[in-house]
């Protein structure tokens, strides 16, 4: 059984699916929805209501659309429906035909506002935006009547339809519930309903100069739909009054169960999507899928895996309460994952020569490396071995501290599926005192890794040959962030002050075994000793070895935080 025909851990929102399912409510059906704004890319945020909606339809046999709420027609594009509806399939999820844009409802939008103003429960008030936000008061103070509110049903009809015929320029009017100024619940002091915006919609083009604001959308698509349960975030809490209130006044056939539950969040990153549109266009990252960003798309290029942020997502559990979770505990799922299936090969981040003093000139050896420790069906291959290698420059020491146990003068070590070496010289730059390369002897008997006579050595070294191998560029990528909440930035200070310089470490002069001749974009290895790295989606490309570094062997940077 894969982790997702599981399903999602049961949590208290199946439990409730569960339960009404059992009552026979909405006739034992399930019907779900994920509904994203297109004003963004998504994130792992919304990978964990992705998750949770797509997984709640799957476990209960039920369906789960696919739905835009695109009511913004100043911030939403063409370009992020593309890339929403690319990651949710990315991610294993499918709609089917189940896909729905909230301004396919516009007109159905505009009938049930002209229905609550002949009810007498909405009226256009021509209060200027600052004016509305003075009198709506404040949690302590309740907010004042409009003068307009007492406007009479033919005129608030007539007002309406010419805000719709666009006789109006922007801000002049809106139209409102009538509700309650005084009510101890913000959203229900007359919310804003429609505002004149001429502005052309994505999908609509200029047939609409009004446009419903989200809170008169959003639960009103969800009954058109007939979605059962419908799962929302935390700071929804206070406006399902307010969603009730519509679909009851407006005598809505399909009355959808509105569930909160708490976002996510992660440290060192932002998850607001209003924060990383700021990230993109001030240029802090290159793009929206740039591997440092929590998008899904730059997730998906710094080399995480589908599987990976399924996990992770059923790990974290769905609570109804807040929390930040730990970016550990993303990368934890990561490695698990990559452990089992990732390919393991040889490669030298900062190389440093190493020439075998007693090697043949010109032998080459075809030694067998194991593929997959901890999958025997992925075989075996051959590297080559000469008389000129590779090693990394940080497994030599000229004068090694204590518990430094890879090569010094002196010292042998293990070079991995190969032989013992030792090193006995150095060569340097004579002006600037750079160690250039390594002149070490190796022994014929260790062939295979050990040796005949028993004696040990404290460490084994990757390494690549030097004629054979293949130059590449690999990029070394750390927390964007230096802080754990970068969003609670202080007074005076915006959260791009807390951005990481170090980042992003970009190495050119790498060497990889050849046998990574033809990576494809997006394949992901395990270089060994180094950690996980992804072929660039977009770089590795044309005879260009490019690749991320997804994520290190070892929590290197929990150490560090600890050391620190
Ligand atoms: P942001 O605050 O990042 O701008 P949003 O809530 O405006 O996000 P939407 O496009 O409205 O983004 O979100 C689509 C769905 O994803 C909503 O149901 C929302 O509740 C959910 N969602 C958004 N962010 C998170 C998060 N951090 N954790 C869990 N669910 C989230
Ligand atoms: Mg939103």
């Amino acid at each position: 059984m894969t982790e997702q025909e599981k399903g999602p851990a049961s949590n208290f929102i199946a439990a409730i699916v569960s339960a009404d399912i059992r009552a026979n409510k909405n006739d034992g059906k399930v019907m779900t929805r994920f509904p994203p704004e297109p004003n963004g890319y998504l994130h792992i945020g919304h990978a964990k209501s992705i998750c949770l909606n797509f997984g709640l339809a799957q476990d209960f046999n039920g369906v789960c659309n696919l739905r835009f709420d695109d009511t913004n027609p100043t911030k939403e594009e063409q370009q992020y429906i593309d890339s929403i509806k690319e990651d949710v399939r990315w991610l294993g999820f499918d709609w089917r035909d189940r896909l729905y844009f909230a301004s396919d409802y516009f007109e159905k939008f505009y009938e049930f506002a002209v229905y609550l103003i002949k009810k007498g429960k909405a009226y256009v008030d021509s209060l200027s935006a600052d004016e509305i936000r003075e009198y709506r008061g404040t949690l302590t103070r309740p907010g004042r009547e409009s003068t307009y509110r007492q406007r009479s049903v033919e005129e608030n009809l007539d007002l309406f339809e010419r805000m719709k015929q666009g006789e109006f320029p922007d801000g002049t009017h809106v139209l409102r519930a009538k509700i309650n100024m005084a009510s101890g619940n913000l959203n229900m002091r007359d919310p804003v309903m429609y505002r004149i915006l001429h502005a052309s919609h994505h999908r609509t083009g200029n047939t609409w100069c009004i446009y419903p604001m989200y809170d008169f959308a959003h639960g009103q698509s969800d009954a058109i739909e007939g979605i059962t349960h419908s799962i929302c975030t935390l700071e929804f809490e206070d406006h399902r009054p307010l969603y009730d209130w519509f679909i009851d006044e407006l005598e809505l056939a399909c009355h959808p169960q509105q569930i909160e539950f708490a976002r996510l969040n992660l440290t060192y990153t932002i998850m607001s999507k209003r924060k990383l549109v700021r990230l993109v266009a001030e240029g802090h990252v290159q793009d929206w899928d740039d591997p440092r960003l929590p998008t899904i798309s730059g997730l998906r290029r710094r080399g995480f895996t589908p599987e990976a942020i399924r996990d992770f997502c059923g790990r974290i559990g769905v609570a109804k309460k807040d929390s930040t979770v730990d970016m550990a505990l993303l990368e934890h799922c990561l490695r698990e994952d990559l452990n089992k299936r990732a390919p393991r090969v040889m490669a030298v981040l900062k190389p440093l020569k190493v020439v075998l003093e007693n090697y043949p000139e010109g032998q080459v050896e075809e030694l067998d490396a194991v593929n997959n420790p901890e999958d025997p069906a992925a075989g075996s291959r051959k590297v080559p071995f000469a008389r000129e290698l590779y090693i990394e420059q940080d497994d030599f020491m000229e004068e090694p501290v204590k518990k430094f146990f890879r090569l010094a003068p002196g010292r042998e070590v293990r070079l991995r599926y190969g032989y013992f070496i030792t090193c006995t010289g150095i060569k340097k730059d004579d002006a600037t005192g750079e160690i250039l390369e390594l002149r070490c002897t190796y022994d014929p008997a260790t062939r295979g890794g050990n040796a005949p006579d028993g004696r040990k050595v404290k460490a084994t070294l990757h390494w690549v040959s030097a004629q054979h191998s293949l130059p590449a560029e690999v990029r070394l990528y750390s927390h964007l962030f230096t802080r754990e909440n970068p969003a609670a930035a202080e007074e005076g200070e915006d959260f791009t002050t807390y951005i990481n310089p170090e980042s992003l470490e970009i190495l050119s002069g790498c060497r990889l075994e050849p046998n990574l001749a033809d990576a494809r974009p997006e394949s992901i290895y395990q270089f060994e000793r180094l950690g996980y790295f992804c072929a660039d989606r977009h770089d590795c490309t044309g005879g260009r070895l490019v690749f991320n570094r997804s994520v290190t062997l070892r929590d290197a940077w929990t150490k560090i935080k600890k050391k620190a």
